[in-house]
């Protein structure tokens, strides 16, 4: 138990964690650019506000959660997800207050008791975004192309997005009552799981892995049969502005929300994996969400997107992430006595930007050169004491095998160029 991490968590080494630094930069970048501000929310939070949230009639909320109660007897949540604590941000720091739309970003990890498998855990990390208080379907759009110019950023290739619209509270109950007259001769076929979505959620049917499900729901009418005028107008617009950049898509009229809280835009990112589709992100507009967590109506729009599965995929498709953490500088010394010198120009080379090391066994400088080759060094600055007298230091160029006499003077220069 002591040397081994809980099941489903990972640790993130050196070496890799380059990578995810390299993507959360880019993130960041993306959220500038795009005019999001960054959020940071408590990892944990009252039970109460993702049961609402989330939804209660959730796999999330009914079978993911980690949920204890603390010393001070409150039922406490570690966050499944983030929108829902954004969402109380929002209301807590009366951000209604500011000029509209509020658009946030977070990264972070989350937590869910899922079965682990490649490219899941249980301690997961999503990077999401979220605009508050605007209708204006250029919002969705912005929304999908954001997230799409990341993905391409990051370089990954071979990508489908799907989009849908999951109608509104107008035209919804129509489809749940043509959901269930499809359904009904079907009922005793369909997955445990599913029979009880009948009465509750119906649309949710839609959603099932379970093949039997898929094979009677594939002739079932859908949200595009449905929608209201005000729908229908938002989806087209919505279109109309991912033509305009160029971002294509697929009307996947099987995508659903399984909450009433969400209303038109709903999309989804898949990756092409090794012979299967994964998702590698998603979001949609959820004009209720504020409403249901107990603030004024406003509405809201957001992606959220799994950093390890972004990882998994990159990773798939053999891209390499412009990423080092190799010393440009190696300090190796000839006798104790140059020491001190080799110390404090050690430190002048950092505070000069430039990544730079030492040895800290006591190694031969035969030794110390093979360090210094394993660490990657490009520069090996050598002090003997006799050059030290000099002021001069002798500099190897790891690349090129040659050497080279430096004036101590020049040699912060010398290595930069
Ligand atoms: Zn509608
Ligand atoms: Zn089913």
């Amino acid at each position: 138990m002591l040397t081994t991490r809980p099941r489903g968590t990972n640790d993130i080494l050196p070496g890799e964690v380059e990578k995810w630094q390299y993507v959360e930069k880019l993130a960041r970048e993306v959220c500038r650019e795009y005019g999001y501000g960054e959020l940071r929310t408590p990892i944990f939070e009252h039970t109460e506000l993702f049961s609402r949230g989330v939804g209660e009639a959730t796999d999330i909320v009914e079978k993911e959660m980690y949920t204890f109660t603390d010393r001070g007897e409150r039922s406490i949540t570690l966050r499944p997800e983030n929108t829902a604590a954004t969402v109380r941000a929002y209301l807590e720091n009366k951000l209604q207050a500011l000029p509209q739309p509020v658009k946030l970003y977070y990264m972070g990890p989350m937590f869910r008791y899922d079965r682990p498998q490649a490219g899941r855990f249980r301690q997961f990390h999503q990077f999401g975004v979220e605009a508050f208080g605007s209708h204006n379907p250029s919002i969705d759009a912005e929304v999908i192309a954001m997230a799409m110019d990341l993905y391409q950023r990051i370089g990954l290739r071979d990508l489908e997005l799907h989009i849908n619209s999951v109608g509104c509270p107008q035209c919804r109950p129509g489809l749940r009552q043509r959901l269930q007259e499809h359904f009904k001769p079907h009922l005793e076929k369909l997955c445990p799981n599913c029979q009880g979505r009948f009465e509750r959620n119906p649309l949710r049917i839609l959603d099932c892995k379970n093949e039997t499900c898929q094979d009677i729901g594939r002739q079932a009418p859908t949200t595009l049969d449905v929608l209201c005028d005000e729908c229908n107008t938002h989806f087209n617009l919505v279109k109309n502005y991912l033509d305009a950049v160029g971002v294509r898509y697929i009307v996947n009229n099987r995508l659903v929300r399984g909450l009433d809280y969400y209303t038109h835009t709903a999309f989804e990112i898949m990756a092409q994996d090794i012979g299967a589709q994964s998702s590698i992100g998603g979001g949609g507009r959820y004009n209720g969400l504020m409403e249901a967590c107990g603030g004024p109506a406003t509405p809201g729009i957001g992606f959220a997107l799994g950093l390890e599965r972004i990882l998994l995929t990159a990773e798939r498709q053999g891209i390499t992430f412009p990423v080092s953490r190799e010393p440009a500088a190696f300090v190796a010394t000839v006798g104790t006595e140059v020491e001190k010198q080799a110390f404090s120009l050690l430190q002048s080379l950092r505070q000069q930007g430039i990544a730079a090391e030492k040895d800290y066994l006591a190694r031969s400088l035969k030794a110390q050169m093979k360090y210094a080759g394993k660490l990657g060094a490009r520069w090996v600055v050598i002090l003997g004491e006799e050059e030290l007298t000099r002021g001069v230091a002798m500099v190897r160029d790891m690349q090129a095998g040659e050497q080279q006499e430096v004036k101590l003077a020049e040699l912060v220069n010398y290595i930069r160029k």
